[in-house]
């Protein structure tokens, strides 16, 4: 169960749980994702997630799962099984994050937990908003293609995910404070920041996008820029994303593994 952290980051990185293409035919319950962290790590963090996503397949650089598996992953989500797994995930978030600002903050009061600094965080793409439809009709569905990632981007043609935009109100009411750490680069920043409006994402304290220039993995980039957000005084409870590299390495605690059958980003 042990996951991330300190200071062994190049050896982090287990398979987190398996690809199941087939569909469930019940609903799924959040579970903890099994990860191996390696010998040289002792301690890590738990991670909560549902199974549906890809591994790493001892890769480095991003993969999609391509047109092969498009029929299973597209009945995933037209199914209701993703939405299910989100749902069933988000849950699980807001209920382990009501504990958590009890024991960070030692109130549920709103008041106090804001003044207590008490943070979330929230990737953006396949956690608040999806790309599973454009992604889905691309002439190769599940490929990457950048000038369509472009398109949709700018074109907001990315739906909100509503399990997460709901546990996401849930922590503004609760008095958590929500950082937006994203893969998207700083160039994207004033489409991003349109779209997250335009899908009702509002009130967040910061949108934190990848520098121009940046040459670390995602993995790396985001423990980099939690670690940050801790040393100005921020307490960081749950990071809430679809990939592995939005919870390793630390400076949280817990992470919240949403579904994401599509691709895998290091
Ligand atoms: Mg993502």
């Amino acid at each position: 169960m042990a996951f991330a952290s300190g200071h062994s980051r190049r050896t982090v990185v287990g398979v987190v749980a398996l690809l199941a293409l087939a569909i469930p035919t019940t609903s799924a319950i959040a579970a903890t994702v099994p990860v191996d962290p390696g010998p040289a790590l002792s301690a890590g963090k738990v991670i909560i997630g549902t199974s549906q996503n890809l591994p790493s397949l001892e890769v480095t650089a991003a993969w999609n799962i391509g047109s092969y598996a498009a029929p299973q992953v597209s009945a995933y989500y037209t199914s209701g099984q993703a939405a299910i797994d989100q749902s069933s995930v988000t849950k699980a978030a807001l209920s382990w994050t009501k504990n958590w600002v009890n024991r960070a903050c030692g109130s549920q009061k709103p008041a106090k937990v804001k003044a207590c600094k008490a943070a979330a965080v929230f990737d953006i793409d396949e956690t608040l908003l999806s790309n599973y439809e454009w992604i889905s009709t691309l002439a190769v569905p599940f490929s990457y293609d950048s000038a369509a990632s472009n398109t949709a981007n700018s074109n907001c043609t990315t739906p909100p995910i509503k399990a997460t935009v709901a546990l996401f109100d849930a922590f503004k009411r609760l008095g958590v404070t929500a950082f937006l750490i994203t893969g998207r680069s700083e160039n994207s920043r004033a489409v991003t920041e349109s779209c997250l409006a335009k899908s009702g994402i509002t009130g967040y304290s910061a949108l934190i996008l990848d520098p121009v220039g940046n040459t670390q993995n995602a993995g790396d980039r985001k423990a980099d820029q939690r670690q940050a957000l801790i040393e100005k005084g921020w307490k960081i409870g749950p990071s809430v994303g679809d990939q592995i590299s939005d919870m390793s390495h630390g400076a949280l605690g817990r992470g919240f593994l949403l579904p994401n059958p599509m691709y895998y980003l290091p």
